[in-house]
């Protein structure tokens, strides 16, 4: 027998029952019990699938009410003092509902832990707290629970722990110190994990320690065959679980650590496996992550059961079949997409089908590929149809990227010669302001939008409604004096289901979805086949803004980085093949706004610093694609036309030269929270362009004064030169109500003002 097993399932339930429970939660609309008979209800089905499958393990541990690293954090007895825990308690699931979002019933709200994404997935997990005399208990008892109760149901449980490496690594020192110098008495805490769990007749555990696929420095190496030597495993089987990318020369550590088996990730890549192959002890187990847990798409069984066999000379009995990673990243069940066009379905594997995959997979190597024949040929049929859909391939598309050169990457000319261009047409005063696309999306809006999609309002009510709401939108600006308008937004539900919508080449599921922090999912639209242009896909709106008004309008788009990243890619061709697919289509659409007399166009990507790889060492490759193909998507218009971008999430200083190989005539940037590190920057790299630091969060409701305003402006201007400065918030205002906007820019406008009176004379 083969083993098999899942790194993890998904906890949001097959319908997102678990969001919904949380929220009532939240809402003290039902009592705790309640949630937790909700929560264990999913928990169970979870266990069950893994069951049906016949899976060697059930995987215990991965469930959560909030972020699993959140819950290591209470089982560790991680909570700072605002959260007013009693040490010695347990921490208890209101407590960390509090360090989860700053509130929960029966608690005092306070500052929540903060939010990172979980490397380069579209997951966020809360980021534990340290202080430097931290100390370490076992304050949280629930892995145990689960554990008994899968254990009464007669599983044979394989609980998940966050490995104590990656599970510091991932938090950040409150004061300066060097968090791993709490190694040890972290490993004390694990070390009564273990005992607990040798006491529950526990055979293995998985371990993950993600990082060990990250550059690490020296001494977290070290840190490692320290940190597995002191652990004490004795009979109990540690599987150290690496994913979401090879382990470079952490792979000489891994080799030499006392643990029984190690997990790799074979969907990220392959590039190391023959050399884990030379290095890895063949005694140990190695447990190898051949079905895709971060995409949607079926697996190649015959491939993938090719490169098994490869394997398992070397390793027997002792290769294992699994998931790359924790399904978590996976939609649950392909069986409730019940409107999902049948030939694309038979394409797709969301996290239930991943696991029936693992076990065809595991009985085809045990058993021969003649036993499981004919699930092989089904498979291969339905492949073969996706490589040969003509909904997939589309020539024209394939040969305008084949014909593209670098020149249709370029403005005609340099910024020098184009900033004079504009600024004839134009005629911008200093310091022009200009917000980032996105006015409140009002429930009116809200309605709209929705009645339209249920087919309540037909398409001429619809454009009337929205119209309706540009006109005000523009009125409102008008009476701001700003001085580039936009539309708005209230036609774009999100920014990249918008455009999915419009392009060939997209689906949407109506059941898709990935948590993406806490209670919050997300259901990202699915690429599958070649991209182009159904027809223009913002003219209209944007054409009937600027005939309201004299004042320039600056048209809206989403760029190519942004939109793969928030999607579902395709698995049959290279990302940078598909944003080049983006780029052109976007380029079209760019060339119909200059020709409908828009003179200002925005591509936002705010994705573009996070899509960035794990490892320094792919860096420039990705870069390099993507300022392609954003300038590919940005390059068709004139000297006169100007482009603008827009990026959040700080942390640009790493990229700062690849932002200004943008060649955007102005980019707009969220700083508010790290105003001074994105200005250091500019103190070694003179950003060549215009730019606009945002001048004030919007993610707060907080009206910033102008006096605030203009000492942030000021700032800038010891870094950015006066002509180049443009004033804006840091991001969209959608998630703002209508009074916080008109004030917010209103002091904006009237700080921007001030500034040109004290600079118009010298600028002269
Ligand atoms: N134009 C978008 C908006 O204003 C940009 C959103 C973003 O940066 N995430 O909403
Ligand atoms: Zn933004």
């Amino acid at each position: 027998m083969t083993k098999k097993h899942i790194l993890g399932f998904p906890r949001i339930g097959a319908n997102r029952e678990l969001k919904r429970a949380v929220e009532a939660y939240w809402k003290k609309e039902i009592t705790q019990d309640d949630l937790m008979q909700k929560g264990q209800k999913i928990e169970e089905k979870n266990w069950k699938i893994q069951f049906d499958q016949n899976a060697s393990f059930i995987t215990v541990g991965d469930f959560s009410y909030y972020d699993h690293i959140l819950d290591t954090s209470a089982m560790l007895g991680v909570v700072p003092d605002r959260f007013e825990h009693v040490k010695g308690k347990n921490v208890d699931l209101d407590t960390i509902f509090t360090m989860g979002r700053g509130q929960a019933p029966n608690k005092k709200e306070t500052t929540a832990l903060a939010m990172k994404k979980w490397f380069n997935t579209n997951y966020h997990y809360m980021v534990p707290e340290f202080e430097q005399n931290q100390t370490f208990s076992l304050a949280n008892t629930n892995l145990f629970n689960s554990i008994e109760r899968a254990q009464k149901l007669n599983y044979n449980v394989k609980p998940v722990l966050v490995g104590p490496l990656t599970y510091l690594w991932l938090g950040k020192e409150n004061t300066n110190f060097d968090k791993l110098s709490l190694l040890n008495s972290l490993l004390i805490t694990y070390n009564q994990i273990l005992e607990e769990l040798k006491k529950r007749n526990i055979t293995w555990i998985q371990i993950d320690e993600p990082i060990l696929t990250l550059e690490l420095p020296e001494v977290w190496q070290k840190a490692f065959i320290s940190a597995y030597e002191q652990l004490k495993f004795n009979n109990l089987n540690a599987l150290l679980a690496t994913y979401f990318g090879d382990l470079g020369n952490n792979l000489d550590i891994v080799s030499k650590l006392p643990i029984h088996g190690l997990h790799i990730d074979l969907c990220s890549n392959n590039n190391q496996l023959t050399e884990i192959i030379q290095k890895f002890p063949h005694t140990k187990i190695l447990s190898v992550g051949i079905v895709n847990g971060r995409n949607i798409w079926k697996t190649d069984l015959n491939k993938s059961l090719k490169l098994l066999k490869e394997i398992k000379p070397y390793f027997g009995e002792n290769l294992w079949v699994a998931t790359s990673c924790s399904l978590l990243h996976s939609p649950v069940d392909l069986d409730s997409e019940l409107k999902l066009d049948n030939e694309i379905k038979g394409w797709l594997a969301f996290a239930k089908q991943k696991v029936a995959e693992v076990t065809i997979l595991a009985n085809g190597l045990a058993n021969g590929d003649n036993t499981i024949s004919n699930l092989l040929e089904e498979n291969q049929l339905l492949l073969k149809s996706r490589s040969n859909s003509n909904r997939i391939h589309n020539n024209e598309v394939k040969q305008r990227i084949k014909d593209l050169t670098p020149a249709l990457a370029n403005r005609k000319n340099t910024f020098a010669t184009r900033v004079k261009k504009q600024a004839e047409v134009l005629n911008l005063p200093l310091f022009p302001t200009t917000t980032i696309g996105s006015f409140p999306q009002t429930s009116e809006i809200r309605k709209i939008r929705q009645e339209f999609k249920n087919g309540k309002l037909d398409i001429n009510t619809y454009t009337l409604k929205i119209r309706e709401e540009i006109k005000e939108t523009i009125h409102k600006q008008e009476t701001l004096n700003l001085e580039v308008l936009v539309h708005g937004e209230a036609e774009r539900n999100d920014m990249v289901e918008y455009f999915g919508e419009l392009l060939n080449g997209f689906t949407f599921t109506s059941n898709g979805w990935v948590q993406s922090y806490g209670s919050r999912c997300v259901k990202p639209p699915v690429i599958y086949g070649d991209i182009s242009r159904t027809k223009p896909m913002t003219i209209e709106w944007l054409e009937y803004a600027q005939s309201l008004t004299k004042v320039p309008v600056k048209g809206m788009l989403t760029g190519p980085v942004t939109i793969l990243s928030w999607s579902f890619v395709r698995d049959d061709q290279p990302h940078k093949d598909t944003a080049l697919q983006i780029a052109l289509a976007l380029r079209d659409e760019v060339t119909d706004l200059e020709k409908a007399g828009i003179k200002i166009i925005q591509i936002d990507e705010p994705a573009f610093r996070e899509a960035l790889p794990l490892k320094k060492k792919d860096w420039q490759n990705y870069l390099d694609w993507a300022v392609y193909s954003f300038k590919i998507s940005s390059s068709s218009v004139a000297d006169e036309t100007q482009i603008h971008t827009h990026m959040c999430y700080s942390e640009f200083n790493d990229v700062i030269q690849s932002i200004a190989a943008l060649d955007a005539d102005v980019i707009t940037l969220e700083t508010s929270r790290g105003n001074m590190e994105l200005l250091k920057a500019f103190e070694v790299f003179k950003y060549p362009n215009d730019i606009g630091p945002g001048v004030y969060d919007i993610h707060s409701p907080r009206i910033p004064t102008t006096a605030e305003i203009v000492e942030q402006l000021e700032k800038m201007l010891k870094y950015i030169p006066l002509n180049r400065l443009w004033v804006n918030p840091d991001c969209g205002l959608k998630t703002r109500n209508w009074r916080e906007v008109q004030e917010a820019l209103h002091n904006m406008v009237a700080a921007a003002k001030l500034l040109r009176q004290k600079y118009e004379k010298s600028s002269i």
